[in-house]
């Protein structure tokens, strides 16, 4: 039997109690240095490894509203929130709770489950252009099979992208894409063969391509959130809507981090401009593993096993992570909105102005709870102005902040997510936090 639990002292299966609990008893180079060994790079997803700030990420063991804690007992006001999966903060009591329940009952069952026709009901209640919607595992598998639908639906291949927006992993979207990809420099990945993105054509975000007929689809991020926080200028997803519509390709909004988190109707809502189909993710599953993508019915119905688009998943609509998502989205209304938007506008004007005070270049985005960090003299509207951020100035000032106890995405373009365990005085916490490390690091600014 492998020895990697000491099973009297920690109900966890798996888990060793010094590490898991956060006992002090370890340390985060101890941890890192032990995962590196089993795992490439020590990480499960790339942005998380620091490569971009530099030092060795912390170990989280517990999360809690606004705080994580690491293996070594330090507490951190997180902004992170998963990269946007917590609106609510860490373990919510009441999510917690769903899923202690429905765990009760069995964690997956391959059959359907009114808790999955309970969460497409929200999501077709919420977002109308969403008549129809399928539950998948990953935003990454939400947008891969959105394009699918678009080439099985219009029998066209091409597909438009915009550089700086992320839609996940999927060889096709993966040219110029955002998060992690920019992070680390990268224009694609290797093992991508030309012919997986032959079809792939990337235009500059917030100018309206040339869309011919070849085209299925174009995908964009409604609000960038990839590459930092880049609003659509006025009129860029009307006009997109408008060529889609004149040509016939079908327009999909990636609303993986703006579903839900802009408002009950996401993007779509806030600007008034509808997608063909739609990708969600992060929010809708409270912290746990599920994504959709939704759409017209008539676009939807080629999908197996009405039509001959195919996809599927073991785990697709699983009990855990729907009643995390309704339990989620249950508490959210337009008034929790209203509230959001005042908490990040809070943050934004406290960030930039303890930033600009310390005489550092910055923009602060902020649109409606998201909010973006841009150490740059001028806003950014696409990719090419995006990478003017000052990439080691956001690195000081990330662990300026990690050592004042606040926990921002170790990368320049990725953004903030306060949400609703961030009150008033923690907000006022980050602030006081930003003045001291940006004056920290205009000290010693070359
Ligand atoms: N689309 C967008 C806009 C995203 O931000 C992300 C992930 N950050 C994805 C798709 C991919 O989602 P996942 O990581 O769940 O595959």
């Amino acid at each position: 039997m492998i020895d990697f639990c000491d099973a009297d002292r920690c109900p966890a299966a798996g888990c060793e109690p010094a590490l898991c609990r956060g006992l002090g008893l370890a340390d985060n180079v101890e941890v890192f240095e032990r995962s590196s060994r089993v795992i490439p790079g020590g990480v499960s997803s790339p942005v998380r490894a620091f490569r971009a700030v530099g030092g060795t990420p912390y170990a989280v063991v517990r999360g809690e509203g606004p705080y994580v804690w690491d293996v070594e007992g330090n507490r951190y006001i997180d902004l992170v929130q998963s990269y946007g999966a917590l609106i609510l903060g860490h373990a919510h009591p009441a999510v917690v709770a769903a899923i202690r329940a429905a765990a009760a009952d069995g964690t997956s069952y391959g059959a359907p489950t009114a808790r999955e026709m309970k969460l497409a009901e929200a999501i077709t209640q919420c977002v109308p252009s969403c008549a129809l919607v399928r539950l998948v595992n990953s935003g990454t598998e939400a947008t891969m099979t959105a394009v699918r639908v678009a080439r099985g639906v219009t029998g066209r291949s091409k597909v438009i992208k915009f550089a700086g927006n992320y839609h996940g992993h999927a060889d096709s979207l993966l040219a110029e894409g955002g998060s992690g990809v920019a992070v680390l420099g990268l224009s694609g990945s290797a093992g991508v063969p030309s012919s997986a993105v032959a079809a792939t054509v990337v235009a500059p975000y917030n100018a309206l391509p040339e869309i011919d007929a070849d085209v299925a689809a174009v995908i964009v991020e409604p609000v960038a959130a990839n590459m930092g926080l880049v609003g659509p200028a006025p009129g860029f997803l009307e006009a997109l809507r408008a060529a889609c519509d004149r040509t016939g390709a079908l327009l999909i909004f990636d609303e993986v981090i703006t579903g839900f988190r802009l408002g009950l109707g996401g993007a779509q809502a806030r600007f008034d401009v509808h997608a063909d189909l739609t990708c969600f993710g992060k929010v809708i599953g409270g912290g746990l593993p599920i994504a959709a993508f939704g759409g017209r019915r008539d676009v939807m119905e080629v999908l197996a096993p009405l039509g001959p688009v195919y996809q599927a998943g073991t785990l697709s609509g699983n009990p855990l992570a729907t009643a995390a998502g309704l339990t989620v989205l249950s508490r959210l209304d337009p008034a929790v909105y209203d509230e959001l938007a005042t908490t990040a506008a809070r943050l934004g004007d406290g960030l930039r102005a303890a930033i600009a005070g310390a005489g550092l270049p910055i923009n602060v985005p902020v649109i409606g709870p998201l909010v973006g960090l841009h150490f740059a003299s001028t806003p950014a509207t696409d990719y090419e102005s995006a990478k003017k951020t000052d990439g080691r100035m956001y690195a000081a000032f990330f662990h300026a902040m990690l050592r004042r106890g606040v926990a921002l995405a170790p990368g320049a373009y990725e953004i903030a997510f306060p949400g609703r365990a961030h009150d008033t005085t923690v907000i006022d916490q980050i602030v006081d936090a930003a003045a001291a490390a940006a004056t920290e690091v205009a000290s010693k600014r070359d």
